[in-house]
């Protein structure tokens, strides 16, 4: 067994020294971190931050998104605050000296709100008089499809100050850690940016809040702000967008939704497995990348992107970023890095290396 791991050690090793793209991890939490820096990721490259907001701490975004007053929504943004700072300070201090791409809250909007398609919700709603506004906020921002709807920096332009606090907690978290001693990378990244303009509003303000946490703590923070490149305008747009962009980071699960018009919650569904079962094109696009599709916007994106910033960081931190095939893609397009959950780590550097070594 020990000349096993010690083989398995030595291939792992040439892969590494061998292999042209970076190895991120998806990860939300200190642990998954940890697990990822085990597996070998050399930094994080997609931090959801939606999933901190799960159990008992959903009811203050559900406020805040509900919130029919300023007051309302500022109480609500003040409770935040601090558990987002906690977050991002245990995730730096794992991740100590490496980058951690924080990316902005993008929730699919149903995720939040009490569902009303589900009769019993509706009635416990609509018998407590107290919940008759909530019952008619909720309403108002119910939508058919909320996968194409009021999320990523949307819902961050829509609700004032959602996106300032997280700055403001990855800033003041990334100043704790280093008068700690320790060497926080953190990265902030925009979700669902379909035009330039959208990131040139995010991006002032965040610069905005970045300074002052600075000036605050009696530090220098370089806090890099890049966009995820997930919907086709984004990537058709890229050269502009890359104008107002540190880093690019591909979001092939959206760019195949959108690019496809399949749902992503849909593709577990029996249609899309009988569909699959045609043999109208072997794998899933969600799971290997579509190459001629997807995979030209990619290209097209990455190449404007860096014509129009040359040595512009570019990643992918959809599930594709895992798949060896997918791998192979990403080091031909000449990516930097891709980013995948803790437990595909070692694949993806294996792949990544046997991309570098193979023949043209
Ligand atoms: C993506 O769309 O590929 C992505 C990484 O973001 P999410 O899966 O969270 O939408
Ligand atoms: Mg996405």
């Amino acid at each position: 067994a020990d000349d096993l791991v010690a083989a398995v050690h030595r291939v792992m090793g040439w892969a590494d020294a061998a292999r042209r793209l970076g190895v991120r991890a998806n990860a939300d939490t200190a642990a998954d971190a940890a697990r990822a820096r085990r597996f070998g990721a050399r930094g994080i490259g997609l931090c959801r931050t939606e999933h901190m907001f799960l159990g008992e701490r959903r009811a203050l975004v559900e406020r805040l998104i509900l919130a029919e007053d300023d007051q309302g929504a500022q109480r609500a943004l003040a409770a935040l605050l601090p558990l987002q700072r906690a977050d991002f300070r245990e995730l730096f201090s794992a991740m100590d000296g490496l980058p951690v791409t924080v990316r902005l809250l993008d929730p699919p909007l149903h995720e939040f709100l009490p569902d009303l398609t589900d009769l019993s919700v509706r009635v416990a709603l609509e018998h407590r008089d107290e919940d008759v506004r909530l019952l008619a906020a909720v309403r108002r921002l119910h939508e058919q499809n909320p996968m194409l709807g009021l999320r990523g920096v949307r819902l961050g332009l829509v609700v004032p100050g959602l996106f300032a606090m997280q700055v403001r907690a990855v800033a003041e978290a990334a100043a704790e850690c280093r008068a700690a001693g320790g060497d926080p990378r953190p990265e902030i990244m925009i979700p669902l940016v379909g035009t330039v303009q959208e990131l040139e509003i995010v991006r002032e303000e965040a610069e905005e809040v970045i300074a002052a946490a600075a000036e605050a703590h009696g530090t220098r923070l370089d806090i890099p702000l890049g966009t995820m490149i997930e919907l086709p305008r984004a990537a058709l747009t890229a050269g502009q967008i890359a104008e107002h962009a540190d880093f690019f980071s591909f979001g092939t699960n959206d760019l195949t939704q959108t690019v496809w018009g399949f749902s992503r919650d849909d593709v577990e569904a029996s249609f899309f497995a009988a569909y699959l079962e045609k043999g109208i094109f072997g794998v899933s696009p969600f799971e290997t990348i579509d190459t001629d599709g997807v995979g030209s916007l990619v290209r097209a994106a990455a190449l404007a992107g860096r014509a129009a910033r040359p040595g512009l960081k570019l990643g992918v931190c959809g599930e594709h970023g895992g798949d060896p095939d997918s791998v192979r893609f990403f080091h031909e397009v000449g990516l930097d890095y891709v980013s995948c959950s803790p437990f595909r780590i070692p694949v993806a550097r294996l792949e990544a290396g046997r991309a570098a070594t193979a023949a043209p």
